[in-house]
């Protein structure tokens, strides 16, 4: 468990056992955890016309469903991106080709946009948890549709907010890319999630000691500052049931991710001056072997863009954090801030 805490004045390497890779906490290369606050928030609506407004859906590449179904009214729409990073009309693909220079595969898979809301001003964190439930269905729903293809291995759902978290498009909104292959960080995790269950005969995550990393907890989740957290004030939320697969959340536990998740972003919002920040549901392949199940644990994860990473996290595929994930769990554990809110 964590050795060291608030005070700590010297450097300390850490590795979970979820990522398997050394972090270096270096708490002389930080000033206050207080003092992280972004000095670029993100700016929540600049764009004057936006195609994902209501009213504005012409604008937009097809459509795959909405929420309400046919409703004028719509609260979520999910669609095609108009610049996809792959294309879903390609026929599924060729087996791989193996060329003296690398390998080959037809770009086949699907990218689509969710849009969370249909008024621009409103963030994700605005939302009601019901409403936040109602996007992560909506996941679940677009997953299961791919589920239903071999082709596809695996789906990564991410979420930028703020440009300089990468975000393109101010209206909140998030992405899902359905791929043909299993990226390396999920084999990567999955193989190390594996190695730890071969030895302790227990899932890592449902392992997680968490009293000096918690943040807050809800009936099914916690969220927390990861132990080897790479990224300041990295956050996970993290089901305290077993389950290897985010599309078979059902809408009780739906509500009560959406109530944790609101709670969190508004912390992070207060303490850190509303960042630009990422998260990323790391689940399970679609098409797994039946043991994967046993060791693999699906998590949410968000990461504020405080500081850059840069030649030495290139380089090594190390990280260099300036806070020590007990300072940064203590900084969002003592904020209040109401649920409804
Ligand atoms: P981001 O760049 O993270 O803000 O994500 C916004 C995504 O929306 C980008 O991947 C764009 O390709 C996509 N996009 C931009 N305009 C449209 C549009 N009119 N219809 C569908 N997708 C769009
Ligand atoms: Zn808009
Ligand atoms: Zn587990």
């Amino acid at each position: 468990m964590a050795s060291s805490s608030s005070g700590n004045p010297n450097p300390e390497l850490r590795k979970d056992p979820v990522w398997n890779r050394w972090v270096i906490f270096s708490p002389a290369r930080a000033k206050r955890p207080s003092d992280f606050k972004s000095k670029s928030p993100a700016d929540p609506n600049p764009n004057t016309t936006c195609p994902f407004c209501i009213g504005h859906e012409h604008e937009c590449a097809p459509e795959i469903f909405r929420v309400p179904p046919d409703d004028p009214n719509w609260t979520i729409r999910v669609i095609q991106n108009l610049y996809p990073a792959l294309s879903r009309d390609l026929p599924d693909p060729d087996p791989v080709t193996h060329t003296s220079a690398g390998s080959v595969l037809a770009g086949f898979g699907f990218h689509d946009v969710v849009i969370e809301t249909p008024v621009h001003s409103v963030q994700l964190v605005d939302l009601s948890p019901e409403e936040i439930a109602q996007v992560f269905v909506s996941y679940t729903k677009r997953i299961q549709q791919f589920a239903t293809r071999d082709s596809i291995k695996y789906v990564q759902v991410f979420k930028n907010h703020g440009a300089s978290a990468g975000a393109s498009m101010s209206h909140s909104h998030s992405q899902m890319l359905a791929l043909p292959v299993i990226p390396p960080s999920v084999s990567v995790r999955l193989g190390s999630m594996k190695d730890y269950f071969d030895k302790m005969r227990k899932c890592c995550i449902c392992e997680i000691q968490c009293e000096d990393l918690l943040i807050d907890s809800s009936t099914y989740f916690l969220s927390l500052v990861p132990f080897a957290a790479a990224f300041p004030f990295e956050i996970w939320i993290v089901p305290r049931y077993h389950s290897a697969h985010f599309h078979e959340l059902d809408a009780e536990k739906a509500v009560d991710l959406g109530g944790l998740l609101k709670q969190t972003l508004r912390k992070m919002s207060v303490q850190l001056n509303n960042p630009p920040f990422n998260f990323m549901i790391h689940t399970s392949p679609l098409h797994d072997h039946g043991s994967e199940l046993a060791y693999s644990h699906w998590f949410i994860q968000i990461v504020p863009q405080l500081i850059g990473i840069a030649g030495f996290e290139i380089g090594t595929g190390c990280y260099i954090n300036p806070v020590f994930p007990e300072d940064a769990a203590k900084v969002l554990r003592d904020v209040n801030v109401s649920k409804s809110g």
